[in-house]
């Protein structure tokens, strides 16, 4: 049976020490790390998402903006609303919950933020400067899945990892960070042949598609440690990811369950990213 990946556990202690390093940057620099999420319309998803995404911030001491529009807002408002709060020295993160209504371009919105505030490091700067392996800030759902690796010490060098999954919030640079760390990376998405039989090579496994329980145990070879990045809702309002929990952890070594495995290390890399959005602000100014 396989270990549980707890990345409730991990995000706490991470959290606790952004706590600390909140209280000191108020006690030396006077400076209170602020984050601002601009929600547009009624998504009930994106709603849960962003009241989780306030509690943390409060819980960590950072300051949490939140704006909230309508869904008939027009492109314009919205990017003149990034553009005073681009300005804004209270904010050092800047976040547009994702999707946004159809008449709004999130290209055009991801790149009015001040890459400098992008702390979801979707900004095209920002995804540059990671292909290139100098950043300061990484996508959240990612990098939160590296510190799970690393907090519980499984090996990267050198392994077999498949990525499922080619969206530009998670597959593309999940396996970029897989690669920097040295892994041997296969990114495999809807036009994948052999899927199963790539599967079956890995080492390490993460499946990010929107598809209730895609992975099943025969795709996954004994002893892989299985990373589930979906959020499924089923009708009778459970909760699963995109891995057939039950049958894959009876043959992976380690497992990260839904809920409870990499939702909150998201949430935790963003409040990191805004601290450290906010300590690179005061650099700036010294
Ligand atoms: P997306 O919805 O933008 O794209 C889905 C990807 O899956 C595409 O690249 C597609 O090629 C691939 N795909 C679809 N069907 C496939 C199949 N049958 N075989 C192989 N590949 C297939 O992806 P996303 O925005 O990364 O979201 C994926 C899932 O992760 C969703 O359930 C989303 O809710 C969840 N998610 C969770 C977190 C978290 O913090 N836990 C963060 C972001 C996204």
């Amino acid at each position: 049976m396989a270990e549980i990946i707890n990345g409730k556990i991990v995000s706490e202690k991470i959290r606790a020490d952004i706590r600390c390093e909140v209280q000191k940057l108020k006690a030396t620099a006077g400076i209170i790390p602020g984050l601002a999420v601009i929600v547009v319309g009624g998504d009930p998803a994106s709603a849960v998402y962003v009241r989780n995404k306030h509690k943390a911030c409060l819980d960590v001491g950072i300051e949490s903006y939140q704006i909230q529009y309508p869904d008939g807002i027009s492109e314009e408002e919205l990017l003149r609303k990034i553009d005073e709060l681009n300005l804004d020295d209270r904010v050092n993160g800047i976040l547009v919950q994702l999707p946004l209504p159809d008449n709004i371009s999130e290209k055009r919105v991801i790149e009015r933020i001040s890459p400098e505030k992008d702390v979801d490091a979707f900004h095209p700067i920002n995804v540059g400067r990671i292909t290139v392996g100098n950043y300061d800030f990484l996508p959240c759902t990612p990098a939160g899945i590296i510190s799970l690796l690393d907090y519980y010490g499984i090996e990267i060098c050198g392994k077999r990892c498949v990525v499922i999954g080619r969206s530009n919030i998670v597959g593309k640079p999940m396996a970029l960070l897989m690669t920097e760390r040295n892994a041997t990376v296969t990114l495999c998405h809807s036009r994948t042949l052999n899927l199963d039989a790539i599967c079956r090579e890995a080492d390490i496994i993460i499946v990010a598609i929107g598809k209730a329980e895609f992975l099943r145990a025969d795709m996954v070879k004994d002893g892989a440690v299985v990373i589930d990045v979906g959020i499924n809702r089923m009708e009778n309002g459970k909760l699963v990811g995109d891995v057939a929990f039950d049958e894959v952890s009876a043959k992976a070594s380690m497992i990260t369950p839904v809920p409870g495995g990499v939702g909150p290390m998201t949430i935790t890399t963003l409040l990191k990213n805004t601290l450290l959005a906010a300590k690179l602000h005061i650099m700036g100014h010294i």
